[in-house]
């Protein structure tokens, strides 16, 4: 490793992992950024058609906008162009190509550690030491930025070793066209599925969608803006909830059933024309699924149907292994990541998806807190 570790190592430089270098360095706060790729790693991966749903306005990290003549919703490219010249003007010290492997808390006192030696039984209250490809070093605090998007989730289905044609998760997706003639099944009706089953849509023979726990559709981007789901999230309960309802409209009538819960607690699967897809017959829609078979699946109302591939859009968990014990993912966990009990010094970023509103939207929000908390730490430390 080239040069001595800044207080604040940050792992990982996607959007949270930048934003916060930038919110620390205006607190006087230095970092060093550990990415095992390269900035923006994730973004360059997603599939080719994707694009964000969230406006460049609000999907802006905090100091710099997107570049004049970017489209309102940019392209994956346009993401990846903006996330690597925000990481020019903001990350002195960005640290590609180094991946991190291990976490451990340094004992208090340990050489290489800005504290004094002093009594202090909390895991992380010296610093931690971070196992990594291009070696060990130390911090004295760590915020984890490590997101979703490398650690794919895959359910446990009956017969997905029997199926003949290739099954993988949405991950490893990039071309419609690469799937061109097929009968394909995509498996989740998210964000991602719903993308999925719309671009194959126009290459393959046939697709199908499953919808399993119902659609929280957010007819965005026409009529209900990122903007108005703020402005939905500040309203009264009941108030978001009429306004939800009013947006939704009888989906159930096309075989799109709502979800169980209250709306402005489910996920919201953003864009109308899926609803438009489904009239047209372009996508077909189909309830869980029980089990796979050689040639196709069984579903949870007792039809078989065949397929030639599938897509599973199943989802992402935290990608924070790594970083075990310390952290676990746990979607109760006000960060979307558990940190062990009593540990400090160790600050997840990311792991929360909002509601009604957009992960990048909420992005600010989040950085800020682990930003300040952070800043007061390194400003109370002795010698400070
Ligand atoms: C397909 C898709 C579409 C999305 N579209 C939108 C949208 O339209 N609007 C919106 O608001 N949000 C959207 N999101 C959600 C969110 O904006 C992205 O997931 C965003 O990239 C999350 O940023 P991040 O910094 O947390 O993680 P990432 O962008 O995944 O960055 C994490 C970085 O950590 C690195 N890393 C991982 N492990 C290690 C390790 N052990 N050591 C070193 N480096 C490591 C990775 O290489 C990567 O560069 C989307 C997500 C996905 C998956």
């Amino acid at each position: 490793m080239h040069a001595p570790p800044a207080p604040v190592v940050v792992v990982g430089a996607g959007p949270a992992g930048l934003a916060v270098v930038r919110a620390l360095a205006r607190r006087g706060v230095a970092t060093t950024v550990l990415e095992r790729d390269r900035a923006a790693a994730s973004w360059a991966r997603h599939y080719d058609h994707l694009k964000l749903h969230t406006r460049k306005g609000a999907a802006a990290l905090p100091g710099m906008a997107y570049p004049p003549g970017t489209p309102t919703f940019p392209r994956r490219d346009d993401v990846v162009a903006y996330l690597r010249a925000y990481a020019a003007r903001f990350v002195p010290d960005l640290r590609e190509g180094v991946e991190v492997q291990g976490l451990t808390p340094l004992p208090a006192g340990a050489p290489g550690t800005a504290l004094r030696a002093a009594p202090d039984p909390a895991p992380g209250a010296a610093g931690w030491r971070l196992a990594t490809s291009a070696g060990d070093l130390t911090a004295r605090a760590v915020v984890v930025a490590t997101g979703i998007a490398s650690a794919p989730f895959t359910p446990a289905i009956p017969g997905m070793d029997a199926f003949a044609g290739p099954l993988r998760h949405a991950a490893a997706y990039r071309d419609p066209a690469a799937d061109a003639g097929r009968r394909v099944l995509v498996v989740g009706a998210g964000n991602t599925g719903v993308d999925l089953a719309l671009g194959l849509a126009g290459h393959a023979a046939a697709v199908d969608l499953v919808v399993r726990d119902g659609v929280a559709l957010v007819p965005c981007p026409t009529a209900l803006s990122q903007r108005a789901g703020m402005l939905l999230q500040a309203l009264p309960p009941a108030l978001t909830e009429a306004a939800l309802r009013r947006v939704r409209r009888a989906y159930p009538e096309l075989g799109l059933p709502g979800p169980s819960g209250a709306l402005r607690e489910a996920f919201p699967v953003v864009g109308l024309r899926l609803v438009e897809a489904v009239r047209d017959g372009r996508v077909g829609v189909r309830p869980g699924v029980t089990a796979f078979t050689e040639r196709g699946a069984v579903f949870a109302d007792g039809t078989e149907a065949a397929y030639d591939a599938v897509w599973l859009a199943t989802g992402y968990r935290p990608a924070v292994a790594w970083a075990a014990p310390w952290l676990q993912p746990d979607a109760a966990a006000r960060e979307g990541v558990r940190v062990a009990d009593g540990a400090v010094a160790l600050h997840p970023l990311g792991f929360v998806y909002p509601g009604v509103t957009s992960w990048l939207q909420a992005l600010p929000g989040a950085v800020g807190r682990v930003a300040a908390d952070l800043a007061v730490r390194e400003s109370s430390r002795p010698g400070a």
